[in-house]
């Protein structure tokens, strides 16, 4: 059975992802960073369906926790075939001058470099699996990576166009062993990343600025994730789906 794990699962786009694989017939792992509550109930939804599910903490951006969060993942359902890299932060909207070291190695931290850790301990087990001959990995990135978003988020855009040239370049190395490697780029989502970020409303206030205007739901984009990790997309690697409204 198919084994996927959905890093910062608990809410928004990684909740409806892990609900939505559990459907699809994965064994499906949960990480969080701090809600526990949040993912025990994501856990306790899916196991309701009759689906396979359990929730493990830790932080993306230490190397350390990513290595026995995969241990942890061997031991309970077997190597990881299928990664979600959907962990992501955002901080305040600022100008570059007003950015700081420290807030632009946080947003890195973990954009970037979970993502790179993730990929690496996912591939390890990917590549051997069958010889090398399977698994599936979708990064989160941004219509930000595209759009650079001026004036508000240059360094959280920046960081997606790391995520991008990161899937970009992965693909390429690990075609050859069987591994998939894309990228969707989500516009205007309502989730609770925007209230982290310090605007709650922010989609109400900018969707109309969009062509379909309006914005997206988690479960549109999970759906976009779902299928690029399914043998549907079976020769598909090195790819990105916007879901961003047509912006
Ligand atoms: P969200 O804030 O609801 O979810 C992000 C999750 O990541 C949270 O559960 C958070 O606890 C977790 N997380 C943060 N840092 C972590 C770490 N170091 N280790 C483990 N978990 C960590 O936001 P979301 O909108 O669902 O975001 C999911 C992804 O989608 C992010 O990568 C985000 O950049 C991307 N995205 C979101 C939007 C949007 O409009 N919502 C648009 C484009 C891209």
């Amino acid at each position: 059975m198919s084994v996927a794990l959905v890093t910062g699962g608990s809410r928004g786009i990684g909740r409806a992802t892990a609900i939505l694989l559990a459907q699809s017939g994965y064994k499906v792992v949960v990480n969080y960073l701090q809600n526990k509550q949040a993912a025990d109930e994501v856990v306790s939804i899916i196991r309701a369906h009759s689906g396979e599910a359990i929730a493990i903490k830790a932080d993306i951006a230490d190397e350390l926790q990513v290595m026995a969060m995969f241990v942890e993942i061997d031991n309970a359902f077997g190597p990881v075939t299928a990664l979600v890299n959907n962990a992501g932060i955002l901080f305040q909207q600022s100008t570059v001058e007003e950015l700081t070291a420290e807030r632009i190695n946080r947003v890195m931290a973990t954009n970037v470099t979970g993502y790179f850790l993730c990929c690496r301990e996912a591939v390890k087990r990917m590549a051997l699996r069958h010889g090398g001959n399977g698994g599936a990995i979708v990064n989160v990135s941004s219509a930000a990576s595209r759009l650079g978003a001026p004036g508000e988020y240059v360094d959280y855009a920046a960081s997606k166009g790391a995520v991008d040239s990161l899937t970009i370049g992965l693909s390429l190395e690990v075609a050859a062993q069987g591994i998939r490697v894309n990228g969707v780029r989500p516009g205007l989502i309502y989730t609770d990343i925007h209230a982290s970020g310090g605007e709650a409303g922010r989609v109400d206030r900018v969707k109309d600025l969009l062509p379909m205007k309006r914005g997206g739901q988690p479960e549109e984009v999970a759906e976009a994730i779902v299928w690029l990790l399914s043998e549907k997309a079976s020769y598909v690697t090195g790819s990105f789906l916007d879901l961003a409204g047509g912006k």
